[in-house]
């Protein structure tokens, strides 16, 4: 039987598109960057179907693409242009499997939107505390192909940290079943760990067991203004000292950033005026109440405004004021995206190195080109940075993009330099795919490429992403 044939005959023709206009939202990335084509973007409903349809493209060598939300930002997702390509949606896989409060776990469906999961935790008492601006769209599933980071990590770690189980279709029309529910089992290799994180190229995740949390009794968020990033880190500490695991976030963003979103997107009200060059939003998950969790929130800012590493600072009085300040450090790359982009790096380093990492290749990168305007924020608590670079008020943002492969060469070479990372959180995709030939040791890159062949011989799952 012919491909499309077998593929609706396990689906149903409603879930194999193949009309340009309904597979075009498949086929393109969020950020407009890549597009592919393929012989059709297929919507199986659960993991027999998953299943059926790598074996059906097995038969004729057809690629797969797993597809979730659609919100990766290194091309991940996309197809080639080639046209051979399947897209396989998991939006229909959309069942929570089971949900054991006492066990602090739920098994959820790899199609769920992270908001989705997080309601589910929600309604059985708990936390689920993995956390993005784009959690409305991107997938549970997602999340785990790309290892997904987020807000949290500084407390509850990555998607990695928060999954006990998992269940995949094979490159083989196998499923592995892995969906135990254990926080401790020593039986040999911990297979899920291979495909968290694998973006795809080894196999479709259609099931996950979930770690959950108490929920705290408090969530309090305040925003700082620092007189320099030196600053930051010296908060950082202090805030660790004082409030231990309570600590649920560390945020940085720099003036320049806040400002393009005060310009692009006004309805976002900045807390403080852009008087000073770095800013910082704190949050404190406190298991006793509002009050304790107030008193030591102030307690940290107050210490803080004595040794000058902060100048000013408000802690929102209500949640409606700490969704606010969570509104603005999410807009950053909103702002960005509408007005034509930036050259981005997701870039990870010590703590301890960021501080001097910036302002040399600030400088660098300023005495190498006029134009240049570093937008720079991220996730300081896990050393995780967003160090992008736009242009001057008047260049055109294409200035940066015809100077991406010196840019991107530039800073990686100094994040290398620290023993830093060239992707914290948004993963290789397409995007950083020779950047990896250059950054990983042969020997790494060659168990890379082992496990790649142990598990999927005939290279069928999404090719041309991750390894080089
Ligand atoms: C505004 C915005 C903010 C973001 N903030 C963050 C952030 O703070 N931290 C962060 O880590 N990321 C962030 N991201 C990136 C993105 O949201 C995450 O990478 C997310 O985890 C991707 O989920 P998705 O369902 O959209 O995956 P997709 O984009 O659909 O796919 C991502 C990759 O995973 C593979 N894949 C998808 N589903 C499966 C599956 N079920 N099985 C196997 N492979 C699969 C795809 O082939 C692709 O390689 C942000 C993105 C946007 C647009």
């Amino acid at each position: 039987m012919k491909l499309l044939e077998a593929l609706r005959a396990a689906l149903g023709a409603e879930h194999v598109l193949t009309d340009a206009a309904a597979m075009a939202p498949s086929l393109s990335d969020w950020r407009g960057r890549y597009h592919g084509a393929a012989q059709a973007v297929v919507r199986p409903a659960n993991t027999a179907e998953v299943a059926a349809v790598v074996r059906i493209a097995r038969e004729s060598a057809t690629p797969i693409v797993p597809l979730g939300g659609n919100t990766g930002l290194v091309g991940g997702g996309t197809a080639d242009g080639s046209g051979r390509a399947l897209v396989l949606s998991t939006q229909r896989l959309r069942r929570v499997r089971a949900v054991d409060a006492a066990n602090d776990t739920l098994t959820v469906e790899a199609g769920l939107t992270l908001h989705e999961v997080q309601q589910a935790a929600l309604a059985a008492g708990r936390l689920f505390p993995l956390s993005l601006a784009a959690e409305g769209s991107a997938t549970i599933g997602g999340n785990l192909a790309a290892n997904a980071g987020g807000t949290q990590v500084l407390r509850y770690g990555n998607a990695r940290d928060l999954c006990l189980g998992l269940e995949v279709v094979l490159a083989s029309g196998e499923v592995w079943d892995g969906l135990r529910a254990l926080r401790k089992d020593n039986t040999g290799y911990d297979l899920k760990h291979l495909f968290i994180g694998s973006e795809g190229t080894l196999g479709v995740i259609t099931a996950a067991v979930l770690k959950l949390h108490p929920l705290p009794a408090a969530r309090l968020t305040a925003w700082a203004a620092l007189p320099e990033l030196p600053a930051a880190s010296a908060l950082l500490a202090r805030a660790r000292g004082l409030c231990g695991a309570s600590l649920t976030a560390f945020e940085v963003m720099s003036a320049p950033c806040l400002a393009h979103v005060a310009e692009v997107m006004p309805q976002v009200r900045l807390p403080l005026p852009l008087t000073a060059p770095w800013f910082a939003l704190l949050e404190i998950s406190d298991p006793e109440s509002e009050a304790h969790g107030v008193a030591r929130l102030e307690a940290v800012l107050a210490a803080a405004l004595e040794a000058a590493e902060v100048s000013d600072a408000v802690v929102a009085q209500s949640l409606a004021e700490a969704a606010g300040l969570w509104q603005v450090r999410e807009a950053i790359p909103e702002a960005h995206a509408r007005s034509g982009g930036n050259v981005k790096h997701d870039i990870s380093l010590p703590v301890s190195a960021i501080p001097e990492f910036v302002a040399s290749t600030n400088a660098r990168l300023e005495a190498r080109f006029e134009w240049i305007a570093p937008s720079v924020f991220g996730h300081l608590g896990d050393g995780n940075l967003h160090y992008n670079m736009g242009t001057r008020a008047g260049v055109p943002v294409a200035t940066a993009f015809a100077h991406e492969a010196e840019i991107r060469r530039l800073v990686h070479e100094a994040v290398a330099a620290r023993g830093g990372s060239i992707s914290a959180e948004h993963g290789i995709g397409q995007l950083k795919r020779a950047e990896l030939a250059l950054y990983k040791s042969p020997v790494e890159l060659a168990l890379m490429r082992s496990i790649k062949q142990a598990l999927d011989p005939q290279g069928l799952m999404n090719p041309g992403k991750l390894l080089p």
